[in-house]
């Protein structure tokens, strides 16, 4: 009942020229299925995505945004800025920016309230670090990052909801989470939305996997009962890796 959902997170990588070059050869290899796929790249790069994936279903997203509708903010990008280009998602609380930007549970919840308002679908992060595994926490710190993330939204706006559980330690290091832990995890996640919304929600609600998934785990990974998709920081930054990724 769950559409599968792959999408790429390009991070800081990617001229316009390199994005507009990928998309080319990207649009080629997809086949619309019954797969999503998407990418999430910077800012700069999103028009330019927008106009090229036209018309071939390939979902283009964002991977942050300011909670504040508009303001003194010099710098920011908001929804509303995001979705007058034609952009549908915005990757919202990934691990680098709860690192390195001072992301917390409560920004992260702000930006899914204003993303809903704008018309933007929320890709919410979630994943404990290697200690807080080591430590047995990791189901505490999700939950914690979960119900946090999840303050005062609506039934219907939990439903139409992307979560990604990436795990700090298995980002970006080659080390992936095992099929089993990563199934666990996201069993979990949709628990912590049932206890609060309902099973009917919870149902809806497409929860990724996220960190090192290549070509050659994603079918083990995305064959999980409980995984309904991945997000991808390397592997999508080339047409030929990423392909074989959707077409799990
Ligand atoms: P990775 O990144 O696939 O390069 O591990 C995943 C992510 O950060 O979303």
């Amino acid at each position: 009942m769950r559409k599968p959902f792959i999408a790429g997170n390009w991070k800081m990588f990617k001229t316009t020229k390199e994005a507009v070059a990928f998309a080319d050869e990207f649009k080629k290899l997809y086949e619309q299925s019954d797969v999503l796929a998407g990418i999430c790249a910077p800012y700069t790069q999103l028009a330019a995505l927008v106009e090229a994936f036209k018309g071939t279903g390939i979902k283009v997203g964002a991977q942050n945004m300011h909670f504040e509708e508009n303001g003194a903010y010099t710098g920011e990008v908001s929804a509303d800025m995001l979705n007058e280009i034609g952009v549908e998602y915005c990757v919202i609380g990934h691990s680098e920016r709860r690192q390195y930007f001072n992301e917390t549970d409560e920004t992260v919840n702000k930006k899914l309230h204003t993303a809903f308002k704008h018309n933007i679908l929320p890709i919410v992060c979630v994943g404990e670090v290697l200690e807080e595994r080591d430590a047995g926490k990791e189901f505490d710190v999700v939950k914690t990052q979960m119900v946090g993330a999840l303050k005062d939204l609506t039934a219907d706006q939990v439903a139409s909801l992307v979560v990604a559980y990436e795990p700090v330690w298995a980002i970006g290091t080659g080390r992936t989470a095992t099929p089993e832990q990563a199934n666990e995890m996201c069993g979990y996640i949709r628990k912590v939305i049932e206890d609060i919304y309902g099973d009917e929600v919870s149902e809806k609600v497409i929860i990724q996997y996220g960190g090192s998934v290549k070509p050659n785990n994603a079918t083990e990974l995305m064959n999980m009962e409980e995984i309904d998709g991945a997000l991808v920081g390397g592997a999508s930054l080339v047409p030929q890796d990423f392909i074989q990724i959707v077409n799990f």
